[in-house]
């Protein structure tokens, strides 16, 4: 007998005939005589939809109430799932995070599993129940419920898996595993066996959204072994595990893109020490997410800066930038948000060389024009306009010989 942790998305769980196929999946694996502890999402666009209604009340609404909206989401959904085991004759129990004993610190909407104290998870089980939890939200330090940021419920069944020491975690979704580039935008994308924790580390947070990155994190600390599969059929999906030795052999595993970024250029910055130093700590402080870095090179002592941030961000750093620009004695800033990053990632990178003429040239042969590069030992990003970002997929996934003949 094993302890499955399965988790389904959005789109598993969007309507009625879908939570009855979920269910009788859950019950099988049941029957099978496994123990099994059930994340789910909000049902379909849930989530979405409670964000849009959100804005017409409020543009800018506070980020506690945000939490207690969008927690609602999935509390539908985990109930109506027992419901459908009950009407199946199953033994079931649906809880929240709070219920489930998780455990957040306080940033509201973008929250941390900080912890999980598992009794009444297990409890339950003890019993012979299916225990189906709120994937997404968690209980802080101040009895507040907070959620954890887009796609969250993938950390949440992940982080169960770990604490309750689960023999797998499966996160079904609406595509049969992870493939080497989102097959909605590659349709000669392929499905991959298995793939190594720190390629798909990578993946995930430069943009490929089949999973949440923290819950790769968390994978990846504790030893979880994730399959990615589909809620739709019955097959095989994708293992996420450590790496082993011929998975260098491969050069480009997959090929992630990142629509949601902005590009922040500040010109004639005076180019002496503290200057970057004050900029990117009000920038933290200000809580804004900067990657890619870059400092041209400098002119009769004066130099231009540009980086990233999420999209999201951008108006937070434009408040920053702007009134740091006088005080740093800068010209001026621009703030661009037709920008797109597009990244090759695999372990193979490590011992191959090459890697970076091959891309830039695929992207030059095409008109592609590179404005940002960011590399680490594993990846390579490059930042370009928006407009190009679906070619730029195409042509990577053709240069790097990952097209699948359909
Ligand atoms: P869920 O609601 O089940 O959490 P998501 O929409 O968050 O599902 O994630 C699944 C989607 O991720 C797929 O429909 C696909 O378009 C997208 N995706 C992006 N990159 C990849 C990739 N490399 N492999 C598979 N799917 C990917
Ligand atoms: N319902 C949340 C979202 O749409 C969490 C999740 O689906 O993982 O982001
Ligand atoms: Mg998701």
């Amino acid at each position: 007998m094993a302890l499955f942790v399965q988790k389904f998305g959005g789109s598993s769980v969007a309507d009625a005939a879908c939570v009855h196929r979920v269910a009788q999946r859950v019950y099988d694996t049941k029957q099978e005589g496994h123990d099994v502890v059930v994340v789910l999402s909000a049902m379909g666009k849930t989530t979405d939809n409670l964000i849009a209604l959100s804005r017409e009340v409020n543009p800018q609404p506070d980020e506690r109430e945000m939490d207690m909206l969008l927690a609602t989401g999935e509390q539908v959904s985990v109930s109506i799932l027992a419901m459908a085991l009950h009407a199946m004759g199953a033994e079931a129990i649906s809880m929240t995070g709070p219920q489930a004993g998780i455990a957040t610190d306080s940033a509201h909407t973008k929250a941390k599993i900080m912890g999980i104290n598992p009794e009444r998870v297990v409890e339950n089980l003890k019993k012979g129940r299916i225990v189906i939890v709120c994937g997404f939200q968690g209980l802080t330090p101040t009895a507040d419920i907070a959620t954890l940021g887009r796609g969250g419920s993938d950390t949440t069944a992940v982080a169960l898996a770990a604490a309750l020491k689960a023999d797998r975690c499966q996160i079904f979704t609406d595509v049969d595993g992870v493939y080497t580039a989102d097959p909605r935008i590659v349709p000669a994308a392929g499905k991959l066996d298995t793939i190594a924790y720190d390629e798909m580390l990578e993946l995930a947070s430069l943009g490929a959204k089949v999973l949440q990155s923290r819950s790769v994190e968390f994978a990846k600390k504790y030893g979880v072994e994730l399959e990615v599969l589909t809620s739709f059929e019955r097959r095989p999906g994708t293992i996420v595990k450590e790496e082993v030795e011929d998975m260098e052999n491969v050069i480009v595993r997959g090929v992630a893109v990142d629509k949601n970024q902005a590009k922040v250029t500040i010109q004639h910055v005076p180019d002496r020490p503290g200057v970057a130093a004050k900029l990117f700590q009000e920038l933290a402080a200000a809580n804004v997410n900067v990657d890619m870095i870059v400092q041209n090179v400098s002119e009769k002592g004066q130099t231009d800066i540009s980086f990233t941030v999420p999209r999201d961000e951008v108006n937070r750093a434009r408040s920053t930038v702007d009134g740091l620009l006088e005080g740093i004695a800068a010209a001026g800033a621009t703030y661009d948000v037709d920008i797109a990053k597009v990244s090759i990632v695999g372990v193979g990178m490590r011992s191959h060389s090459g890697v970076a003429y091959r891309m830039f040239e695929a992207l030059s042969t095409n008109k592609i024009n590179v404005e940002m590069i960011s590399t680490s030992e594993i990846k390579i990003s490059v930042v370009i306009r928006s407009a190009f970002a679906d070619q730029a997929m195409q042509v990577l996934h053709t240069a790097f010989e990952l097209d699948q003949e359909s």
